[in-house]
Parts: structure tokens; C-alpha cells; sequence
């Protein structure tokens, strides 16, 4: 599947919008339709159902976007949360310097220009890279754009020579031209707090939800009497001024968060209550029952684990998903270990979630900062400590595009007159489709039909979402339904009101999009068996 397929499904069954379309939209914001906008709640709802609700030692949060400044001079965000960033010399175009593709060919150096009109000169350097085959007056032709930049009107650029390079990431790839030095960007949306712009007003939209829950663990602790091991979880709105939003909504500039702190006992403390640590390489300990000996390694390895677990549970195969350890090199300063689970899109395979085992970094940088305790005692251990963290972080709308790719399927089924067609169905497990069952009357100027149908959607509503539909032939009807990736449809036919005998009164056809399949259910058993297929 191409992501230009995918992408023009997206608008046109409502899906995503550019944000501010009609103003030419706004790079790197999305908008989610009437479809998307379910789908997202969806996915919220059961990382948060199977995050907190169904499990004893996980509490929720839900914090604000703008929060104190110095929680990100804490964290480290104000000093080092940035992307090097390079611009084209001739267009201003920026780029991020590690997403340049690498390239081949010829760089035309100059060293300067004159203009004899106006006798005004300009020494700076300037470097065209052309791929092989392009003519030099192409070079030639940029460095004069560049110099005109330069005040000179007619320039002649100097001191040509020609060099062959390999793999150079320096140019543009649109142009040719030379790039600027990488220098570091800042990712933080900044704004100002209160009435005034000034410097000591200056706030930060948050680039990530889990800082709030690091300010917050001794009030969440207090307040749910919970002991470590124990999480505070949050979904939240998270803002990244990213240099190059690319790939539809996978790099955005306003993104959702669903991220889980996870605060466990120190290894030391573990080995003291426990009088010894069991690790990974140990003997292989199943990692989806705690105990009270794990460290660390295995408290990490068991949420990688719960998480690929979840992902199944919404149907993302093992099969689409990378689990990618990261190499000691690729560490951040502070992480013991930090997996990735990556989903192959069609652009490639990339991250949806990160895993980190933190240490006690983010709590300690917080009590330093604030000057105030963030200790926990353990009254097991006798013994007072900052707690360490594992942190599943995850992405909504990355994952609300992985399902959406996951979900397109093209396949055949037959038209009104029983001939094969195409048919595309965005096969989404049934706990995150938008749509759960779509209600129809076989005909729509039968009001004895109308009026029952009318009657099991009312039946199926206080359950699951339910879609309505009488308009067009029954067939047509489906397809609808298969394309927005609904997993069952009813039907109401002449036989549910017993015309053709009592045994299939109050009875329906129920289809299933993926093997279009049709059984006859009793009404009554609708909303049950539905309902144990979306839990
Ligand atoms: P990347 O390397 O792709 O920029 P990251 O490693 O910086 O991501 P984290 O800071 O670990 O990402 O954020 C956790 C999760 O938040 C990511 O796994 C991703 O799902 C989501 N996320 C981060 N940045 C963006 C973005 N710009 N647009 C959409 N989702 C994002």
C-alpha cells in the first residue's frame, strides 16, 4: 500500500484533516475527523483501561500543558532538548542536519564575486554539489543567485575548482546548495505568562507529559496510599517545534502522549528486603509476574512485555512490530536501558513507544532543583530512598496512524449483481474501530422496517457506538461501513418482522466485515454477543 492511498482514504472517510486547510493549512498540526476522532478516544480508552483500571498499583494524572520554567531547566529540556539544525544558503529551507540523505557528485567551490557595475565585491565562500550528468552553468547559475543575495546585481563568481565527493550530507538535496553549519535548535514552544513579554514571563508549552507526573509523585503518593513498586500514569497533550514534520502525522508539532512512570525499589534496597536481585540473565523468571526479588532488569524487560502484550490485545501483531534494544552508545546520559517497540510503515520502521529504565534521575534533578524531598520511606526496607523509574512512553497518533495502515486491506467481494469488485476494509480489531455495528433497515420506504431497525439501534446504543444507515442498496451500504472499518453490520429484514414465520421473527442478519459472513442472531442476543467480542 502507498501512503498517498492511505492518506487520501484519511480525508476522504474523515479520518484526518490538515489542520487549517482552508487557510492552507499549518505544517506539522492535524486535525482528526468524525472517524479518527473516535478511533483516537478508542485507543485512550483502553491504554488507560489496561494501564490504570485494571490493575491495582497504577494511578492516573492528568496535569497542565504550561507548567513552572524551572521544571525545564530540571529535566534538562531548556539546556539540551534540541535537534542540530542546518538551512539552505540560498532558499533558507531548514532541515534537520541528521535527516539529510547522504549524496555524490561534484562540488563547484567559489571563493567569492565581483560586480564590476556597481565595483562592489563579496568574499564569502559559497559551494555547489551537482549530481553527475547536470551542467556546470547549473552551478554557476546558483552561486550568482547567491552573491545577488549578497547586494551584488550582476556578479561574477570567482576562483572556480571542481571537487568529487561521496556520500556528503553539506547540501541541499533539493538544490545543490551549500548548507550552514549544524547548530542546535530548541524544540520547546515558547510563550509568555501574564500581561507582559518579558523575559521573566517566558513559559513553555510541554514537550512531554512525563515531567508533570515527576512533580507531582508525593502529592499522587500521599493522596492513593500506594507503596513502590507503583505507577502514575497520564495522556496528555505534548508540543515539539520539530524542524522537519514529515511522514502524514507521525512527526508532529502538537501530538498526544500516553506515558506510565513506573517507580520501583533501588537494586540496593531490593538485594537488602529481598537478600538477593534476580536478573535477567539469571534464571529466566517469568516476566509477567512480578516478584519481590526483581530488579531493575527484569521490572524493565516485564513492561516491554506487558506493552507488546497491549499492542496485540488492539491487533498489532507481533509480526508488525520491531522490539529494538537500544546499543550502550545510543543511551541517553541518564537511561539503563531504553527499548524501542518500532512499527514498520510503509515509510519505514519507526518508533511508537520508548521503554527507559531511568535510575532515579528525573526525581533526583527534581529535589535538587525545587529543594524539596523526594524521598520515599519503605517501611519494609527501614529505609528511605529516591525511587528508581521504568517509563513506557507512548505516542497516540503514531499509533492511531500504525493502526490505520495496519487496518487497509484491499480485497474482492461481489457487487449488487454478484460480480467481484474491490473492496477496501480497514480491518481494525473491534476494541479500537471507530464504528462498532452499523444498523440497517433492508429498505428504507418499508416504515415497519425503519421502525424496527430504529428499535435495535436503540437496544445496541447505551453499549457501543452504533451507525445508522438506510440510504442506497444493502450492498453499497456494507461497503460503506467496510471502509470505515466497522466490524459488524445488522440487518433488518422482512423475516425479523415474521413474515416468512414465527421460528425467524425478531431475528437479524449479522455480518462480519472481514469474512462477510452472514448469521441470523435473536435480537436479544445482540447487544451480548457484541459486547464480547469489543471487550
Ligand atoms: P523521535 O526520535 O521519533 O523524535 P523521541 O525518541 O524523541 O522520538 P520520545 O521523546 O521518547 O520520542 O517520546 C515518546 C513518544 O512520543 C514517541 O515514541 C512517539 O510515539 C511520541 N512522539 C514523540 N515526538 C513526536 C512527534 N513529533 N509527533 C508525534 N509523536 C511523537
Amino acid at each position: 500500500m502507498e501512503m498517498d492511498q492511505l492518506v487520501a482514504l484519511c480525508k476522504r472517510r474523515g479520518f484526518l484533516f490538515q489542520s487549517s486547510e482552508i487557510y492552507g493549512g499549518l505544517n506539522g498540526f492535524w486535525d482528526y475527523g468524525p472517524l479518527g476522532a473516535e478511533l483516537k478516544r478508542n485507543i485512550k480508552e483502553c491504554w488507560w483501561r489496561s494501564m490504570t483500571q485494571l490493575r491495582d498499583d497504577v494511578v492516573g494524572l492528568d496535569a497542565s500543558i504550561i507548567m513552572h520554567p524551572r521544571i525545564w531547566e530540571a529535566s534538562g529540556h531548556t539546556s539540551t532538548f534540541s535537534d542540530l539544525m542546518v538551512d539552505c544558503l540560498l532558499t533558507k529551507k531548514r532541515f534537520r542536519a541528521d535527516q539529510i540523505e547522504p549524496q555524490s557528485g561534484t562540488v563547484y567551490f567559489y571563493s567569492g564575486a565581483t560586480d564590476a557595475g556597481s565595483g562592489k565585491e563579496s568574499k564569502d565562500a559559497f559551494s555547489v554539489l551537482l549530481p553527475a550528468g547536470k551542467p556546470p552553468e547549473s552551478a554557476r547559475k546558483a552561486a550568482t543567485q547567491f552573491y545577488q543575495q549578497r547586494g551584488l546585481e550582476k556578479p561574477t563568481p570567482l576562483g572556480e575548482r571542481t571537487e568529487a565527493v561521496l556520500n556528503t550530507t553539506r547540501y541541499n538535496p533539493e538544490n545543490g546548495s551549500l548548507l550552514t553549519e549544524p547548530r542546535p535548535f530548541n524544540l520547546m514552544l515558547k510563550t509568555y505568562v501574564g500581561p507582559v513579554e518579558s523575559a521573566d514571563n517566558v513559559s513553555y508549552l510541554r514537550p512531554e507529559t512525563a515531567q508533570a507526573i515527576f512533580v507531582q509523585f508525593k502529592n499522587a503518593l500521599e493522596v492513593s496510599r500506594q507503596r513502590v513498586p507503583f505507577g502514575i500514569c497520564q495522556i496528555g497533550k505534548a508540543f515539539r517545534n520539530e524542524i522537519n514534520p514529515r511522514n502524514f502525522t507521525f512527526r508532529s508539532r502538537e501530538f498526544e502522549q500516553m506515558e506510565l512512570e513506573y517507580f520501583i525499589r533501588p537494586d540496593e534496597v531490593v538485594q537488602k528486603v529481598a537478600g538477593s536481585v534476580a536478573s535477567l540473565a539469571g534464571s529466566q523468571p517469568s516476566t509477567l509476574n512480578p516478584q519481590p526479588n526483581w530488579g531493575w532488569e527484569l521490572w524493565h524487560k516485564y513492561w516491554v512485555e506487558q506493552r507488546m502484550h497491549w499492542y496485540e490485545s488492539i491487533g498489532l501483531g507481533r509480526d508488525r512490530l520491531v522490539e529494538y534494544w537500544q546499543k550502550k552508545e545510543e543511551l541517553a546520559h541518564y537511561a539503563k536501558a531504553t527499548v524501542d517497540i518500532l512499527y514498520k510503515f510503509p515509510f519505514g520502521t519507526q518508533e511508537l513507544e520508548g521503554i527507559a529504565a531511568r535510575g532515579d534521575f528525573d526525581l533526583a534533578q527534581h529535589q535538587k532543583f525545587s529543594g524539596k524531598s523526594m524521598e520515599y520511606f519503605d517501611e519494609e526496607a527501614k529505609a528511605k530512598y529516591v525511587p528508581h523509574v521504568i517509563e513506557p512512553s507512548a505516542g497516540v497518533d503514531r499509533l492511531a496512524l500504525a493502526l490505520i495502515c495496519n487496518a487497509y486491506c484491499e480485497d474482492e467481494a461481489p457487487d449488487e449483481k454478484g460480480k467481484l469488485e474491490t473492496r477496501v476494509v480497514m480491518r481494525f480489531h473491534p476494541r479500537i474501530a471507530p464504528i462498532k455495528v452499523a444498523v440497517f433497515p433492508l429498505l428504507k420506504n418499508k416504515p415497519t422496517l425503519v421502525q424496527k431497525a430504529k428499535e435495535v439501534r436503540e437496544l445496541l446504543r447505551p453499549h457501543m457506538s452504533v451507525f445508522y444507515d438506510e440510504a442506497g442498496a444493502i450492498g453499497r451500504r456494507y461497503r460503506r461501513q467496510d471502509e470505515a472499518g466497522t466490524p459488524y453490520g445488522v440487518t433488518i429484514d422482512f423475516d425479523t418482522l415474521g413474515e416468512q414465520g414465527p421460528e425467524l421473527k425478531d431475528t437479524v442478519t449479522l455480518r462480519d466485515r472481514d469474512t462477510m459472513k452472514q448469521e441470523r442472531v435473536k435480537i436479544t442476543e445482540l447487544a451480548p454477543r457484541l459486547l464480547e467480542k469489543l471487550r
